[in-house]
């Protein structure tokens, strides 16, 4: 009954724009969420590649309320310890220089098209301002990102939308080339398409690009808000082609669930940006900055990146393994803690089946079906995930 007064509330009071499952999610511990009725999910969403620690960690906990009881805002007018120390990590961690802190990926995304833009327009001159992003990407819904968005489904009835953003073709250099022109300021790509479908980079395109990018001063910008912060068993999924970018996208697994998002950039392009070109009130705020400490401190010292890595490693297996059992498995991809099944029915109904059974999972693209858990589900617990799965792949 609870549940059904807030599912007709958020019916009536949430602008209706996310579709969302009828039931209430209540309470979560590790990998686990409990709905208001009481029942029992594995959760293999993770607020879509977010909650890195799952739910109620006490750790985590504690760094979040020890800084709330500090200091829980203030403006980029001063400094604070927190974000300092996260700038520090990520750059020292990294092959990049200095860091722009914001709330969310579309905003990440945002900035990094500015500051290629200001970098372009800085070294090659004012018409420097176009940019390539690939079809069947996804970068976020505020006017600049849903530009660079390679998918019309997204962006059909908001238009005019911003001009110089062209599309080519993901892992087709020759299609890259053919709109490079002495006017391309940046070329953006994701390091595995997510929301496209799982797709991979392919190791010897990125050479390419990279090489390309290097020579005509392109920013190459890698949207890594996704893949980044141990989703693919590496703190950056770039690190698994040993191939860097200029500048890179953040947000998603960073605060492991409290909101923020960062913009990375090389030196030389990080110094493109003057005081007042970019701002944001809630950038580098002290709560989500010591959420993302934490995170990074787990990930590095604490065994969450190692435990990506090997729980990826045998998700992958066992649904290799469902491949081999069940025709309507077309495909495995991904790498780490982020691995699609393509399947050929509606990936709707496996996903409404699996949740009646107890196992979150998320669509990517058409056909497709995502598993982004927490990075430190155990080797048991995807065991419970894949019997579930098997049970709905044997009934759908
Ligand atoms: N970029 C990628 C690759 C994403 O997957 C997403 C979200 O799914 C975004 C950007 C947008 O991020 P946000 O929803 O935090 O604005």
């Amino acid at each position: 009954m609870k549940n059904q007064k807030i599912i007709e509330k958020s019916n009536k009071y949430i602008m209706n724009t996310y579709n969302s499952f009828q039931i209430q999610l209540e309470k979560g511990k590790g990998v686990y969420v409990w709905d208001i009725e009481g029942k029992k999910y594995i959760d293999c969403v993770a607020g879509i590649a977010v909650n890195v620690l799952g739910y109620s960690d006490e750790q985590y906990i504690e760094a979040i309320q020890k800084q709330f009881e500090k200091i829980h805002h203030s403006s980029n007018l001063y400094i604070t310890k927190p974000a300092v120390l996260l700038a520090e990590t990520l750059v020292e961690n990294s092959q990049f220089d200095k860091v722009f802190f914001c709330n969310s990926g579309t905003e990440a995304m945002e900035a990094s098209i500015k500051l290629a833009r200001k970098h372009g327009c800085k070294n090659k001159g004012e018409k420097a301002t176009e940019i390539i992003s690939m079809k069947n990407s996804f970068h976020g819904r505020s006017l600049g990102a849903l530009t660079a968005t390679g998918q019309q489904k997204y962006q059909e009835g908001f238009g005019p939308l911003i001009p110089d953003i062209k599309y080519a073709i993901y892992n087709d250099f020759e299609s890259l080339k053919n709109l490079v022109s002495e006017n391309t300021c940046g070329i953006i790509l994701e390091v595995i398409q997510g929301e496209g479908g799982v797709i991979p980079i392919n190791k010897e395109y990125l050479k390419k690009v990279r090489k390309l990018c290097t020579e005509s001063d392109i920013a190459l910008i890698f949207d890594e808000v996704q893949t980044g912060i141990g989703r693919t068993g590496k703190l950056f999924a770039y690190e698994n082609y040993g191939i860097s970018p200029d500048i890179i996208a953040l947000a998603k697994g960073l605060g492991g669930g409290v909101p923020i998002g960062a913009m990375m950039a090389k030196e030389k392009f990080a110094l493109s940006f003057k005081p007042g070109d970019h701002a944001s009130t809630f950038g580098g705020n002290p709560i989500a900055t010591s959420a993302g400490n934490h995170i990074l401190y787990r990930l590095l010292n604490g065994g969450v990146l190692k435990n990506a890595q090997e729980s990826g490693d045998y998700l992958k297996e066992k649904l290799e393994e469902l491949k081999k059992k069940y025709k309507i498995i077309k495909d495995v991809r991904g790498k780490g803690l982020m691995q699609g099944i393509e399947v050929d029915i509606d990936p709707k109904k496996i996903i409404k089946n699996t949740m009646e059974n107890g196992l979150l999972l998320v669509g990517a693209g058409e056909n497709v079906i995502r598993f982004v858990p927490p990075l430190i589900i155990t080797k048991e617990e995807i065991d419970g995930a894949i019997s579930i799965l098997e049970k709905s792949l044997e009934t759908v």
